[in-house]
């Protein structure tokens, strides 16, 4: 392997021809390592590179000891290869990482926040800062100063520089990992910044197109701060503006109108629901009247449209009207639905056995509680055979 892999020296190169040096297997994942690669390993905050290796896809990449494992979909290729990147999820990497560099840069000069961690997420990424709380007027200064400076275009640029030089200069970082020998790599902004850094970068903050603040979140004493950048930007606000166009298509209102339009129409549920339920109530009141009126020992109804509690509700009041009967209640479109069987109190019927041979003939099952037995059905149109049966009871 080349002392400095590829993706170093050039963060741009998107083909690779190399050889493979080895392959192996861990954890049941194939992997090769290569003479020289473009593919960035995890590390840092930034995810790994994709792409394929020989025609293969890579779907992971890491470093292990001194070698960079890149994982593979497929079995290992061997000899001489060709690498290829899949560049607009690397150049997305490049664009959200080196906005962190600029966003961190400028959070900690402008405002005295330091950044402790940072995550390149699937569609936000996020920083961390050591602010216990960020006001909104200094979100909108470092939303502003952030986008001043990618304006001015300024060069990004890295260079490895021993560790005596590094310990000359002025380098705003969190201190070198335990146990690093070697060179030191240092990533400047022109201006702004000089870190250490292994990742990829872009060649100038211009590059970044776009920064946005999307939102904070308190963790742990400080806060999150979260932000998109560049191309994934603009699918998110294309994907924004897709919604919002339904949204206005379903709600018949403008932009500015959608928040009130869409609590308009939830107090109208809100308001519907309950007139619904009045109306469920004095149905069932009316149901169990019509049919204490009726005659014979069992009574029988099936509604399409009704569930479980309304079945309740007709029995309760039937139990109360005429306590010398038996009902059984169905609900439910089709073969599927409720049942329920009830017993007044002055019925000599066995609810419990009644109830389970109710259920073997509905194709259900359920279980009693009190002068009630109730379940679900799969073969509601066998209602007729129930009744009978439950007038052939004792
Ligand atoms: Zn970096």
């Amino acid at each position: 392997m080349s002392e400095i892999p590829a993706y170093e020296r050039d963060p741009l190169l998107r083909r690779l021809e190399t050889e493979v040096v080895s392959v192996g297997d861990e954890l049941g994942r194939p992997f090769v390592v290569l003479a020289d690669t473009i593919f960035y390993p995890e590390g840092g905050g930034q995810p790994a590179d994709c792409g394929t290796v020989g025609g293969t896809a890579v779907l992971d990449a890491r470093k292990v000891g001194g070698d960079i494992r890149h994982f593979l979909a497929g079995p290992a290729p061997s000899g001489r290869v060709t690498a290829s990147l899949d560049w607009a999820r690397r150049f997305d990497h490049m664009q959200q990482h080196t906005g962190q560099h600029l966003l961190t840069a400028v959070a900690e000069q402008r405002f005295g926040w330091c950044t402790t961690a940072f995550h390149l997420g699937e569609r936000l990424s996020d920083i961390e800062l050591d602010a216990p709380s960020i006001r909104p007027e200094d979100l909108t200064e470092l939303e502003e100063t952030v986008a001043a400076e990618i304006r001015a275009a300024r060069p990004v640029t890295s260079r490895r520089v021993s560790q005596e030089e590094y310990a000359r200069l002025a380098v705003r970082t969190r201190g070198l990992p335990e146990g690093h020998s070697g060179s030191v790599r240092l990533v400047e902004i022109e201006g702004i910044d000089l870190n250490t850094c292994g990742g990829t970068h872009l060649r100038s903050t211009a590059e970044i197109e776009a920064l946005k603040l999307i939102g904070t979140e308190p963790m742990r004493g400080g806060t999150r701060l979260f932000y998109a950048a560049g191309t994934r930007l603009r699918r998110l606000h294309g994907a924004h503006q897709e919604r919002n166009a339904q949204l206005r298509q379903l709600l018949c209102t403008s932009d500015d109108e959608l928040v009130a339009g869409l609590g308009a129409k939830l107090e109208q549920l809100k308001d519907a629901q309950r007139a619904v339920r009045d109306l469920e109530e004095e149905l069932a009141t009316a149901s169990a009247h019509a049919l204490a009126a009726g005659h014979g020992r069992v009574l029988a109804a099936h509604w399409p449209r009704r569930d479980l509690p309304f079945l309740q509700r007709v029995a309760r009041e039937i139990g109360l009207l005429a306590p010398d009967r038996v009902v059984l209640l169905t609900a439910g479109e089709g073969e599927q639905g409720a049942f329920l069987l009830g017993a007044g109190e002055r019925t000599a019927i066995d609810v419990s056995a009644a109830g389970r041979r109710v259920a073997e003939v509905l194709g259900g099952r359920g279980g009693s509680s009190g002068r009630i037995f109730q379940g679900k059905a799969t073969l509601l149109s066998r209602r007729e055979e129930a009744v009978k049966l439950l007038e052939g009871c004792p």
